[in-house]
């Protein structure tokens, strides 16, 4: 039932180690609560803000992983389209009613 949409994956950090090998973290969205989870070694962690911080200190603490990208996931896209569609919205309303009064 909902259970399963309860969270998104909003965003991914993808590095690679010493030994050529890959690590992702995986950014969800639950709520208002971000969830940080590594696919490799299965740590996670809860945070208010800031994932990206968390994710890379993972990475490289855990992993020795340099350098990471991020990624955008098709969920995080989905939330930012829906965004700013809805701030065009509201702003061609604001233009429309400015014009005609
Ligand atoms: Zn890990």
């Amino acid at each position: 039932m909902v259970g399963e949409r309860m969270s998104d994956t909003v965003g991914r950090f993808v590095g690679r180690g010493p030994d050529g090998r890959e690590h992702v973290v995986r950014v969800e969205v639950r709520g208002r609560a971000q969830l940080v989870a590594c696919e490799t070694c299965g740590w996670r962690s809860n945070t208010p803000l800031a994932p990206r911080r968390v994710a890379l200190r993972h990475l490289s603490g855990s992993h020795a992983v340099a350098s990471a990208e991020r990624e955008r996931t098709p969920a995080f896209w989905f939330r930012t389209g829906l965004s700013a569609l809805l701030v065009a919205a509201i702003l061609l309303f604001a233009a429309v009613r400015g014009a005609g009064g």
